[in-house]
Parts: structure tokens; C-alpha cells; sequence
């Protein structure tokens, strides 16, 4: 049996068109040289010549300024809010979760003909009919909206499908602790939720998904890709958050495992 590895993950790239745009600053190894003679002399009073070092380069390093919430992340209890009416104190960090939730069997449905808004639970439990799968404790449920055709242009923020508050219950209810979506966001998009609230006036129509997480302790997987290349289900998905300390959410590599 054979392991075949495919990538979930879309890239933090700073030529991509961002809301909060994404800067890399690249130094070369060329680069890293002088910086590393000059903070020695600096610092250590040393004077190192440089030209003795191999190919006169020492190592390359890239600075990013990002938000967390910029290429594949996961978002924390704590990103919704600072109240967490299921536990005693508050809402996890990015750091404090349990690694196993995110090294879990997976399974993907498919929201590619929705169109900017939202689909409910009773879209959901349909969904799962139609692939004849029935969600485990644990599972990783995975949302393919089709959005990452939009990566690195505006409209990969304005247009994609969301849950409503419904939805993201209904996967609960199952034991699930981890929604992936390859969309900006588990909600709709902004313009679309101001534009119904206005419409409305109805309250249920501002980030159900993420303000569940007040009440639900759950995390969503954003910005992931390439989940047309998956089965429905009958596979693993890997997507550990960096360990960031304090913060609401932290960039993953997501990636499938699937045995053939
Ligand atoms: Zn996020």
C-alpha cells in the first residue's frame, strides 16, 4: 500500500493581492555575510573578513510581516471572542490546543455551486447523504467552496460560500472540533453579511460561525486548496497550528494522506 501526499495548503506570498498586504524582506546569503560581520564587529568586537568565507556567502534569511490569518491558518477559541460559556476561564490559544484534533480522518462536501452566501444544516446533512457518509467523533469536515480559484486577487475576498450558524452546529453535533474551508472565511464575505444585515436587520446574520465558537469550542481551518483532489472521505488530513504563544489563530501546513 502506498501513501499519496496531497498539499491542502495555499501559500502566504507577498505578489499575491492581500487586504492587509503581506511584506518579505529577503536577505541573501551575500547579504547575510555583511550583516553577519557587521553585528559581530558590533557587538563582539570581532573583525571577521568576510572574503575567507565559502563562495564569500554566509546564509540567506526572509523577514515577513503577515497577519495570522493570512495564507493557511487555524483559528483559536480565542479569536472569537474573550467569553467561553463551556469551560472555567478563557478561550484557548492557538498554543494550548490538543495536537490530535488536527491529525484526524477527514471528509470533504461540496458547496461549489452555491454561490456568495451561506448554506444551512439542512444543506449539510443532504451534502452527506449524497456522498453517503456518516461523520465521526474527531472528524475533520472539509468545505469545498471552489474559492481558491480566486487566490491572490480581491475577489477571493468577496466572493465564496460560507455556514450558517446552523451548519456549523449541525457538525458539532457530530463531535466534530475542526472545520476546513478553502474560502477566506467560515462566514460569508463581508459585503454580503453588512448587505443582509442591512436588508434584515437580523442579528443572526453577523459571523454566526465564528461567534458559535463563544459557545462551542471549536476551531476552523481557513485559506486551504486543491481540495477537488480529494475523495469524499476515507482519508487523513495533518494540519498542526504553529505554536504561536497567546494568539488566536497560527499558519498550518495542511496536507491529505491517502493509502491507495
Ligand atoms: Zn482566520
Amino acid at each position: 500500500m502506498t501513501m499519496r501526499l496531497i498539499d491542502l495548503s495555499s501559500a502566504v506570498d507577498a505578489d499575491q493581492w492581500e487586504p492587509e498586504p503581506v511584506t518579505h524582506l529577503s536577505m541573501s546569503p551575500a547579504q547575510g555575510a555583511q550583516h553577519m560581520h557587521d553585528e559581530m564587529a558590533a557587538h563582539l568586537g570581532i573583525e571577521f573578513d568576510i572574503s575567507k568565507l565559502p563562495d564569500r556567502e554566509f546564509l540567506n534569511n526572509d523577514i515577513f510581516t503577515l497577519t495570522t490569518h493570512t495564507g493557511t491558518h487555524v483559528d483559536a477559541p480565542a479569536h472569537y471572542g474573550t467569553r467561553a460559556s463551556y469551560r472555567e476561564g478563557p478561550p484557548r490559544t492557538v498554543d494550548q490546543l490538543p495536537l490530535e484534533w488536527f491529525h484526524q480522518n477527514a471528509f470533504v462536501l461540496d458547496l461549489t455551486k452555491v454561490g456568495t452566501g451561506t448554506v444551512d444544516a439542512e444543506f449539510i446533512a443532504k451534502e452527506l447523504v449524497r456522498i453517503g457518509y456518516e461523520p465521526r467523533r474527531l472528524d475533520i469536515a472539509l468545505l469545498h467552496t471552489g474559492a481558491d480559484d480566486r487566490i491572490g486577487t480581491p475577489a477571493y475576498f468577496s466572493e465564496f460560500t460560507g455556514l450558517d450558524g446552523s451548519a456549523v452546529a449541525f457538525l458539532l453535533d457530530h463531535g466534530i472540533r475542526v472545520i476546513g474551508t478553502d474560502a477566506f472565511s467560515l462566514d460569508a464575505p463581508f459585503p454580503y453579511i453588512i448587505e443582509k444585515f442591512r436588508e434584515t436587520g437580523d442579528e443572526s446574520v453577523l459571523w454566526p460561525a465564528h461567534f458559535l465558537g463563544r459557545d462551542r469550542e471549536y476551531c476552523q481551518i481557513e485559506r486551504l486548496a486543491n481540495l477537488a483532489d480529494l475523495p469524499a472521505y476515507g482519508f487523513t488530513v495533518s494540519a498542526f497550528p504553529v505554536k504561536l504563544a497567546r494568539a488566536g489563530a497560527g499558519w498550518a501546513r495542511a496536507v491529505a494522506m491517502i493509502d491507495d
